[in-house]
């Protein structure tokens, strides 16, 4: 009787960064190298950590890279990296090796310079892993193939029959434990793909149609043609945000992450952190994600006493795993005392630090309400915040006549 066949339940990624990409240059390894503002690592994890079916994501890297690494992945919900080894087909092998305490039924294996997987393609090749023990994405060849005399180069030797040839991309999703034992098998070996690994161990090695979008980002023109692409592939957005606590007892107030000693301290659910509240509120209204109050509810008790950095950092997670960036955030600090001007540059490079921003595009101002209103009056500090985020574009809505 046939079997159906079962999708594989359960998929880690492995992300292989090993490499020191110096096709591109440039001091710092190309897959953590900024591709419009957001480290192409960054990028191209994203799609695996978004995928409902892939159940845990881990990047090979160098030990090195430590530094970079950690600023690339900073609020993502990774796996902790592995340190890979001297060749890409042993980097695989270490990742591979990695999960065998708790082996998955299937592992995609994606380069960390291809940051434009799209979700389908990774539906694309789990969903062969049912029929096959390995399936590849891979786009036709089109272009007319030659040969260059090795001797002569720039000199055509002889055309190459296109016919049944493709390129090959990742990510490439196998069936753990036997691409884990062919790694195992050719160990040394030199591999270009983990494809060729399964191929060279007489596994059935699946093609699924792959992406013309899904490039990987080798030379500087890559690079430049990426960054155009996804420059023209987002947009900004503006939110605001604005806050008011009251003072009362105490010898200081935590002001945008920082104690600023005063002779009052300000009343709130958490540490009353007004600057911070206004701050959370304009990051969240950025990418219309509701208010600081549907996320962190004063009713619920483990907010009391808490450090509004930790709203603030929540919000800039949510940022980040929609793909986006905060490019800019603007206080203005109401009140007429304390004095903000000295704790300007501290309140900045403290929020800043939260972000993981440089202190450049956080801005604090100060304001006095001229002894007017409650501001005037000592009762309480307010705060107004701008918020600016750049997010992948959404598709224009169609056009619709009133009639709809
Ligand atoms: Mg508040």
């Amino acid at each position: 009787m046939d079997q159906e066949p079962t999708p594989m339940t359960d998929a880690v990624a492995l992300i292989v960064a090993g490499g020191r990409g110096e096709r591109l240059g440039g001091t710092v390894p190309k897959q953590y190298q900024p591709l419009a503002g957001v480290a192409m690592l960054r990028r191209a994890i994203t799609p695996f950590l978004n995928h409902p079916r892939i159940t845990a994501v881990r990047v090979v890297f160098r030990a090195d890279d430590r530094e970079h690494y950690d600023r690339a992945v900073a609020g993502l919900d990774m796996e902790p990296p592995v340190a890979g080894g001297a060749s890409r087909q042993e980097s695989a092998r270490l990742g591979l090796e990695s999960l065998a305490q708790h082996p998955p039924a299937a592992v995609l294996i994606h380069d960390a310079a291809r940051p434009f997987c799209p979700p389908d393609l990774i539906d694309r090749t789990l969903a062969a892993l049912a029929l096959a023990p390995a399936a590849v994405p891979a786009v036709p060849v089109h272009d007319t193939l030659k040969r260059v005399d090795r001797d002569q180069p720039g000199r055509i030797a002889d055309t190459v029959d296109r016919t049944g040839l493709y390129r090959v991309q990742t990510p490439q999703a196998f069936r753990y434990d036997l691409i884990l034992a062919a790694h195992r098998r050719l160990a040394g070996e030199a591999c270009t793909d983990d494809a060729q690994v399964a191929e060279r161990a007489g596994l059935a090695v699946a093609l699924v149609p792959g992406d013309e979008d899904n490039v990987k980002v080798t030379t500087p023109d890559d690079y430049r043609r990426a960054e155009r692409r996804l420059l023209a592939e987002t947009e900004t957005r503006t939110g605001f945000g604005f806050d008011v606590h009251r003072f009362g007892p105490g010898d200081h107030v935590m002001l945008g992450g920082i104690a600023i000693p005063h002779d009052a301290g300000l009343i709130g659910h958490s540490d009353a952190d007004v600057a911070l509240h206004a701050a959370t509120d304009a990051i969240l209204g950025a990418i219309a994600a509701g208010d600081i109050g549907s996320h962190f509810p004063p009713s619920d008790p483990r907010w009391q006493g808490a450090p509004s950095a930790g709203f603030l950092r929540h919000a800039a997670e949510m940022v980040a795993q929609a793909g986006g960036r905060i490019v800019h955030l603007d206080l203005t600090v109401i009140c007429e005392r304390p004095k903000i001007g000295p704790h300007r540059a501290a309140m900045a490079a403290r929020i800043a630090d939260i972000l993981g921003l440089v202190p450049r595009r956080i801005s604090i101002k100060a304001t006095t309400t001229e002894r007017l209103g409650f501001t005037g009056r000592g009762e309480g500090i307010a705060v107004q915040a701008a918020a600016t985020v750049s997010m992948p574009a959404e598709p224009a809505e169609p056009w619709r006549n009133a009639a709809g």
